[in-house]
């Protein structure tokens, strides 16, 4: 069995560390321009090169989007773009206009993955596309497991899909709600999610055109087995806590195919993980079937955002560890730690200090440093949320 990379998305810097050191393989980044989150805090050229050079340190990669619809006002100052960034160390572009591959390849040494916003589905185009000189295609979303495999058998080509994160209601990029209801162009990085939103319909109130959230764990092992290269995280916007506990969950459940030790009390215990992350139900969509009504997610938006990160250990002096508190908690609480070696710690909270070594009882105020003894070795960048296992 090959290893498939485990590409996550960063929306920042602190983010793209967070990606790295918690498993990611690769990941993929936006620029302040030509990409599709352009809410995102997007990366400027001296982050592009940070993050590089951070990411090639661990052995990692980083892929920079430039995947938004060009129009002929947008084209002006992309061909001076891409010499800065790839000064900067970007090990390939995502693009999903095909005037920028020829430029690309024809003056530098990185690769080019074609972006799912062209929605390839089928062999023929993945071996036209082979023919152009493209290095990696990324399938839409809504290709079923069987025609991925197909594709792959007879191009021979690197393929990269979705493994886990949000989905468009429409087929990936052929969605203009955002650009009628506000205005803002979706192919363009503007995208407000409208299809999230609740609507009044014949006055039925509340129908929202939503679908769940992607989630691949339970077919990791034979989207391994059929030879698909990349497996892809959704979600540039995601919180470095969010990133931590899904890229750890995927790795575990890569590693464990791998070496042929994964077994159902495995998959299961990084599934339960995988739902207390999520806030929406989630679905495997196009894989096994054609997507239908059990796809949908009526209930809109969900807002509620997850308390369950309490901190980051941020240094260490001997068993004594400095934390970025988050959310509350206090002594005597049960709770786990996540490392970057991908192991779960579970503690019983016993040993409060506030940054000046006096002792407390609650950590409860946002960002405030804390101290916390621990007799386990824990690297830097361990996290501490609430329990998610028995
Ligand atoms: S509004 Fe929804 S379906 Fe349309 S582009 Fe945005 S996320 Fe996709």
């Amino acid at each position: 069995m090959k290893r498939p990379e485990l590409l996550s998305p960063a929306g920042d810097l602190d983010r793209l560390k967070i990606a790295c050191i918690y498993g990611a393989d690769a990941v993929y980044i936006g620029g302040r321009d030509y990409s599709l989150r352009a809410n995102a805090n997007n990366f400027s050229l001296e982050e592009i090169k940070e993050g590089c050079e951070f990411a090639h340190k661990l052995g990692k990669k980083v892929y920079l989007t430039l995947n938004i619809v060009f129009h002929n006002e947008d084209i002006n100052g992309v061909y001076d773009y891409i010499k800065e960034a790839v000064l900067a160390g970007i090990d390939a572009f995502i693009v999903s206009d095909l005037f920028l591959v020829n430029y690309i390849k024809d003056n530098f040494k990185v690769e080019v993955h074609l972006s799912t916003q062209d929605s390839i589905t089928n062999v023929e185009s993945v071996k036209y596309l082979k023919n152009m000189g493209i290095d990696r295609v990324v399938l839409a979303r809504e290709v079923r497991g069987c025609d991925i495999k197909k594709i792959i058998e007879e191009t021979k080509m690197p393929i990269e899909v979705f493994i886990h994160g949000a989905m468009c209601t429409f087929v990936s990029g052929r969605c203009v709600l955002s650009n009628y209801f506000t205005g803002r162009d979706s192919n363009r990085g503007g995208c407000a999610q409208i299809c999230r939103f609740l609507f009044d319909i014949n006055d039925e109130k509340d129908f929202s055109m939503a679908v769940k959230d992607l989630n691949m764990s339970k077919y990791i092992k034979d989207m391994i087995d059929i030879g698909i290269a990349s497996f892809k995280i959704e979600g540039r916007m995601r919180s470095p806590f969010y990133l931590a506990v899904v890229l750890s969950s995927y790795k575990r459940i890569i590693e464990a195919v791998l070496n042929n030790t994964l077994t159902d009390d495995i998959l299961n215990k990084e599934i339960t993980i995988l739902s207390k992350v999520s806030n929406r139900e989630n679905s495997t969509h196009f894989y096994m079937k054609d997507a239908d009504i059990s796809d949908q997610y009526y209930l809109g938006r969900n807002e509620n955002s997850n308390q369950d990160y309490l901190g980051i250990v941020i240094k260490k002096e001997n068993n004594l560890y400095t934390i970025r508190q988050r959310n509350y908690f206090k002594v005597g609480d049960d709770i786990e730690i996540i490392t970057p070696n991908l192991d779960i710690i579970k503690l019983s909270v016993n040993n409060l200090l506030n940054e000046h070594n006096e002792k407390i009882t609650v950590a409860n105020q946002a960002d405030s440093i804390i101290k916390i003894e621990i007799q386990e070795e824990l690297p830097l960048y361990s996290m501490l949320r609430k329990p998610y296992l028995d």
